[in-house]
């Protein structure tokens, strides 16, 4: 579903990504590890272009990522974002929050948005706290706002970039079961994250950045209990 064909990446001087070459499959889950730098949000942001590469191609479902314009903005829609700061609208509702875009970029009605948009808040867990402002929610409530908000554009993959880094640790896990259940109900996605259960129980592959290389790609089982490269192990012995 997404190929990453050879690309790279710099800033200025700074390589950050180094022949990264790797594909999703539909209904796969990704978790992306690696120490601070390694380049995992540069990789998700250049997956749904918001950041440009150099070089290389990145193709989403057979479309390569046009640079601008109308078939950009369709592109993007298929591909869902969650940040590790939520990023809600603040003066929206939540219900708003999950109603504008698929309202203006996929056209649907406004009762058709609100309909689906109050079924995936009660996907998320947050349907009575529809009619709130984000800043009224606690932090794991907004990240389920955020994640209920990407998917309501339908997308075909959705990138998660630390989605839990931010929250309080009691929140962690009403996050990590909605992701869970997505990944369960056969959404593609991409994580970054260092919630290694996470990893262990939803993901299909853990792809071990370093200093903008892809160093290692494993299954969670191999990677966990036999990590092949030094520079895995050493991460791995500094947050397990
Ligand atoms: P972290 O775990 O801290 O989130 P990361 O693996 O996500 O790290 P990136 O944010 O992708 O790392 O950054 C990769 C490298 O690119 C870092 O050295 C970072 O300083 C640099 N970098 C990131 N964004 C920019 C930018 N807009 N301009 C210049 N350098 C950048
Ligand atoms: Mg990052």
């Amino acid at each position: 579903l997404v190929v990453i064909d050879h690309v790279d990446k710099h800033f200025g001087e700074l390589h950050v990504l180094k022949d990264i070459d790797t594909t999703v499959a539909r209904g796969e889950v990704v978790v992306v590890i690696g120490p601070s730098g390694s380049g995992k949000s540069t990789l998700c942001r250049a997956i749904n272009r918001l950041e440009t590469i150099d070089s290389g191609t990145i193709t989403i479902d057979g479309t390569p990522l046009p640079s601008e314009g109308r078939e950009l903005a369709t592109l993007r829609a298929d591909v869902g974002m969650v940040f590790q700061a939520f990023n809600l609208f603040a003066h929206k509702t939540v219900l708003e929050n999950v109603t504008l875009a698929p309202m203006r970029v996929r056209k649907l009605s406004r009762k058709e948005a609100e309909k689906r948009g109050m079924q995936l808040l009660e996907r998320v867990g947050v349907a009575d706290q529809a009619s709130k402002l984000p800043a009224q929610l606690s932090g794991g409530q907004q990240q389920r706002v955020a994640i209920a908000r990407s998917l309501a554009m339908n997308p075909k993959v959705i990138l998660l970039d630390e989605p839990t880094s931010a929250l309080d640790p009691e929140m962690i896990n009403e996050v990590l079961d909605v992701m869970v259940g997505l990944a369960k109900d056969g959404m593609t996605m991409v994580v970054v994250t260092h919630e290694m259960g996470f990893a262990r129980k939803a993901a299909d592959r853990v792809i071990f950045m370093a200093d903008g290389r892809i160093e290692e790609e494993a299954t969670p089982e191999q990677f966990f209990s036999n990590p092949r490269s030094p520079r895995a192990k050493d991460f791995l012995s500094k947050i397990l």
